[in-house]
């Protein structure tokens, strides 16, 4: 039985004081970490008091990016080894709004992903297709290929601890909720592209997660789903009531 995972991605909201105060309303409440995954992706500047805030819970904090090396002449960027040192255990890698805004691409996901596990973070890798690519039938393929090339090179142990996210671009911060059956489609299929390529184990362990315009209303019914492990939450994990309804829906 895999563990669900819920990740809220706050993107770039909040500031110091709101970050801290949904620590202070959320620790307490959350789920066990037994049942379920917990876990707040929250801009560099608040990570070092977060992990601080939460420490001892069942709260976990991620970064929404890194750089794929260790240290170096690239002004503006942050480290694997300066997460790790902050305590951070989970980095979003390759999320749609990187790839269209900011020149990530397949290549550097998996060098990011790579370093992820370098350093004993685990990567929350994103995937998804545009509404175009949807319309011209090209959703399967492309995922396919933007989860091969994301994995490639990994152990099959470390294909077993990443978290892939599932995130039709067209669904994101939208409003507009794949169905249920849309998404766990496509959640089979990233299954199946891990077993072909990896193996089975790998396939049956790795987690995959659906993201775009989840909510308390519709998080039931998609992590009823056979293949979706979890969500990647945008907008409804800014409100603390509202992500402690997320994470309990998974545990
Ligand atoms: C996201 O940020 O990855 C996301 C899925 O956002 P939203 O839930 O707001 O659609």
């Amino acid at each position: 039985m895999r563990k669900k995972v819920i990740a809220g991605n706050w993107k770039m909201n909040k500031v110091l004081k709101e970050a801290e105060q949904f620590v202070a309303d959320t620790k307490d409440n959350i789920p066990s970490s037994d049942k379920v995954e917990s876990v707040v992706c929250a801009p560099y500047p608040f990570l070092a008091s977060l992990v601080d805030k939460a420490a001892g819970t069942d709260l976990k904090v991620a970064a929404q990016n890194m750089h794929y090396e260790d240290n170096g002449a690239f002004t503006g960027e942050v480290s694997p080894v300066m997460l790790k040192d902050l305590g951070v255990t989970y980095v979003v890698i390759g999320h749609s709004e990187r790839r269209e805004l900011f020149g990530e691409n397949d290549d550097t996901v998996n060098k990011k992903v790579h370093a992820a596990f370098n350093h004993q973070l685990t990567p929350i890798v994103c995937v998804g297709e545009t509404l175009e690519q949807r319309e011209n039938n090209e959703t399967m393929t492309l995922v396919e290929n933007q989860v091969k090339q994301a994995l490639a090179g990994l152990t099959d142990d470390q294909v077993k601890q990443t978290i892939v996210a599932y995130e039709p671009i067209w669904a994101i911060g939208t409003g507009k909720t794949a169905t249920s059956e849309q998404a766990n489609e496509v959640c089979t299929h990233i299954r199946n592209v891990v077993k072909e390529a990896f193996s089975a184990d790998a396939a049956e362990a790795v987690r995959i997660q659906y993201g775009g315009s989840v909510k308390p209303a519709n998080v039931d019914e998609l992590l009823a789903q056979s293949d979706i492990d979890g969500a990647l939450v945008g907008g409804a994990s800014l409100e603390a009531d509202s992500f402690l309804t997320l994470v309990e829906a998974g545990a």
